[in-house]
């Protein structure tokens, strides 16, 4: 595996994410985070996983997908980046990819979390796990980032 070195701004963002998907964790959801960011560095939308109640498609990526489509302009998606915790599943990838964002930045790879799921008996995804541009070949990606690694796999490891 190859590990992204994040510069120092993308590491405050993905942070934000790890704590998102902390947050998650504590109300009883799956633990993922992610945010949305201008072209110009401002953080537009933010949001985490609310599967608990039992709509297992509401992944924080799907919410920015479709928060982008109401309130951004389409000139101006591609050039925002969505940082998250954990790279896009399948679902989410071809949202990002129908609306238009640009570049995603994930702390944790698919791969990753699916043998850390396999390590811990957890019930593997109803969806191949599939990377994001296996989805969207188009969408420049960045990740997994090694810092995050062991704290992303203690919250999986308790959900
Ligand atoms: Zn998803």
């Amino acid at each position: 595996m190859t590990w992204y070195e994040p510069t120092e701004t993308e590491r405050a963002h993905l942070r934000r994410c790890v704590d998102l998907a902390a947050e998650a964790l504590a109300d009883g959801d799956e633990p993922f985070g992610s945010v949305l960011v201008s072209a110009s560095g401002e953080v537009l939308f933010e949001d985490r996983n609310r599967v608990k109640d039992g709509d297992n498609t509401r992944h924080p990526e799907f919410e920015i997908a479709r928060w982008a489509a109401a309130n951004v302009p389409e000139s101006e998606r591609a050039d925002a980046t969505v940082f998250t915790s954990g790279e896009h599943c399948a679902m989410c990838s071809a949202a990002h990819a129908w609306v238009g964002l640009g570049r995603i930045v994930y702390a944790s790879s698919t791969e990753q979390l699916g043998g850390w799921l396999r390590e811990f008996g957890a019930d593997p995804a109803p969806i191949r796990p599939l990377a994001i541009n296996e989805v969207a070949p188009d969408v420049p990606v960045a990740g997994p980032v090694q810092e995050f690694a062991d704290e992303i796999k203690e919250l999986h490891r308790t959900r």
